[in-house]
């Protein structure tokens, strides 16, 4: 039996989300129309600083290090679910175990945005309303005229001009960034005269 306070910590394990967001940033923009589309189902307008998915352009990288696509990757082991002290984020069951914050519970600690692992946070500050919230896949998106959810569609992947966001089913690869930046070129994109490497 382990002794009273060294017993090692095991590993946050929740249920698997049943849907994942990849992008490819080789084919995104930048237009922030995804951000947009965000805010204005979740939030009913559109404010930039209350978009789940957040586009961070770098004006002196170089291509394709100019843009990076910050999007929830509904983690296998949500740090942020673990560290929430008030259980206000949670395994959602009935919108496909998406990792999802119940605002009436939310205290605004903000604790959850320091857990994030990723930089930026995909934890989003409401700055209106003084509490966490994150991409729920449009599942729970008050002015999304479509069904949302894995099961259903996300405003930034029809919004998207370039088509650089896909909602996948199957949990990428954990490490590192290979398996949520994706190549979604296809042979249209090179009849384009784009590269598809
Ligand atoms: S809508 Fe598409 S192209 Fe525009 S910023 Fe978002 S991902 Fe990039």
């Amino acid at each position: 039996m382990a002794e009273v306070g060294t017993a090692e910590k095991r590993p946050f394990t929740a249920p698997l989300s049943e849907g994942y967001l990849v992008v490819d940033r080789k084919k995104c923009s930048g237009c922030m129309s995804c951000m947009l589309a965000c805010s204005l189902v979740h939030e009913g307008k559109t404010d930039l600083s209350l978009s789940r998915i957040q586009i961070v352009q770098n004006p002196w990288g170089c291509f394709p290090e100019d843009i990076a696509l910050a999007i929830c990757r509904q983690c296998v082991n949500p740090k942020c679910v673990e560290a929430c002290p008030t259980e206000a984020l949670h395994v959602d069951a009935a919108n496909g175990n998406t990792r999802t914050v119940d605002g009436s519970l939310c205290d605004g600690c903000q604790v959850c945005i320091d857990a994030c692992p990723y930089k930026p946070s995909r934890m989003i500050w409401h700055h209106e309303k003084g509490v966490a919230v994150k991409c729920d896949l449009c599942g729970r998106a008050p002015h999304w005229i479509e069904k949302g959810g894995p099961k259903g569609k996300q405003a930034c992947v029809e919004i998207c001009p370039m088509r650089a966001i896909k909602l996948v089913k199957e949990a990428p690869e954990q490490e590192g960034d290979a398996g949520y930046e994706v190549n979604l070129r296809n042979e249209h994109w090179g009849w384009l005269g784009f590269p598809t490497d």
